[in-house]
């Protein structure tokens, strides 16, 4: 695995590639499945920077059902984003933000090997290398930090609109600046967003602390659940929970509400790696896995066809939940012993 990032040539062929369009040509752009603050912001961000550079179509979207987290639905940009059937059936061009391999453009993936020209902006360690482009910085603590530095070679000009969306999309995989890869580029970058006249307090307000009623009671009662197994990953401790379709339905609630449901579940001091199993279709749970520095759950997570960082991955796993947290387990003690 190499922290590099993308080199002068890689760099100089994505600005090649999006200089050598025509203003009418179509351009695709393409998050992530059940898109996070990153993949939305990082897209979004990017997309209003190619319409200030008079591209006038350019499109933007995701697959799977046309839903935007609540959070999220109000981002500079939004105009962008329209469902999965109406992308850009051939475009000159095709942007994928935050993803880490192509399952996780679902439907959208052939997308990619059809358009003349790919360019993938990502921050995965665990990216597998498609495309044709790749713009891939394992070092980034997020793929705004990769969309920006692009936005910077074409000549865009930060301003507030661009500026939410990047800066929506750095707070929430940093976890609000509190991450490890919060490096002083990092800062720099906010504080660069933040001059464009942004307000930060509003916005954190808007993506983290808004959620309905019903979502916090639900998530009291997922929580009221958790078990704790401190001999699990080879004694580290293993803190897990889950959530089912019926736990969203019976609280009336959106899935997005569980998006943060790891954050409580990883504080706990006695484990170091936390689990969280989401329900997403029945029978199939997406799985956040996260540590606090002992154990490297990407490769957990890879190993299952998932990916992520050391400290942050996820897999879509299948059958009951507690078969799906069994194998997390025997895979760490694999892994640990
Ligand atoms: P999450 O737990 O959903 O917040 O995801 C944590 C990290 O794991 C993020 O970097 C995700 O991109 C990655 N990740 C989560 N689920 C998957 C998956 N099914 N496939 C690949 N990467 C994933
Ligand atoms: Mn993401
Ligand atoms: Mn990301």
């Amino acid at each position: 695995m190499t922290l590099s990032g993308p080199t002068p040539e890689q760099w100089a062929a994505a600005v090649a590639a999006v200089r050598s369009l025509g203003a009418d040509d179509e351009i695709q752009l393409i998050c992530h499945v059940n898109p996070d603050g990153d993949a939305l912001g990082s897209m979004l961000g990017f997309g209003l920077g190619l319409t200030r550079l008079g591209y006038t179509r350019v499109r933007a979207t995701f697959p799977g059902e046309f839903a935007v987290p609540g959070p999220y639905s109000a981002l500079p940009g939004s105009a962008l984003l329209v469902p999965e059937a109406e992308a850009w059936t051939d475009p000159r061009l095709v942007a994928v933000f935050d993803v880490a391999s192509e399952s996780r453009l679902g439907g959208l993936a052939g997308r990619l090997t059809a358009a003349p020209v790919s360019v993938v902006l990502d921050h995965h360690a665990s990216n597998t290398g498609f495309g044709t482009v790749r713009l891939v910085d394992p070092a980034a603590a997020a793929t705004s930090v990769v969309a920006e530095q692009l936005l910077a070679r074409l000549g865009v000009r930060l301003d507030a609109e661009i500026a939410e969306c990047l800066y929506v999309a750095l707070a929430t995989d940093t976890g609000s600046f509190k991450f490890d890869m919060t490096t002083v580029a990092v800062h720099e970058l906010a504080a660069r967003l933040i001059a464009t006249g942004i307000r930060p307090g509003e916005i954190s307000r808007r993506i983290f602390d808004s959620k309905p009623f019903g979502a916090m009671k639900l998530t009291g009662e997922v929580i009221g659940r958790a078990v704790l197994e401190p001999g699990a990953a080879g004694g580290r401790g293993m803190v897990w929970t889950y959530a089912t379709l019926a736990d969203l339905e019976r609280h009336a609630q959106q899935p997005y509400v569980l998006d943060t449901l790891i954050d409580p579940v990883r504080s706990v001091a006695e484990a170091d790696v936390s689990v969280v199993v989401r329900e997403v279709a029945a029978g199939e749970w997406s799985v956040s896995l996260r540590s606090k520095g002992a154990v490297d759950v990407s490769g957990v997570a890879v190993s299952q066809g998932g990916g992520g960082h050391r400290l942050a991955a996820g897999f879509t796993g299948y059958g009951e939940a507690a078969q799906v947290v069994d194998t997390v387990r025997r895979l760490l003690d694999e892994y640990l012993n």
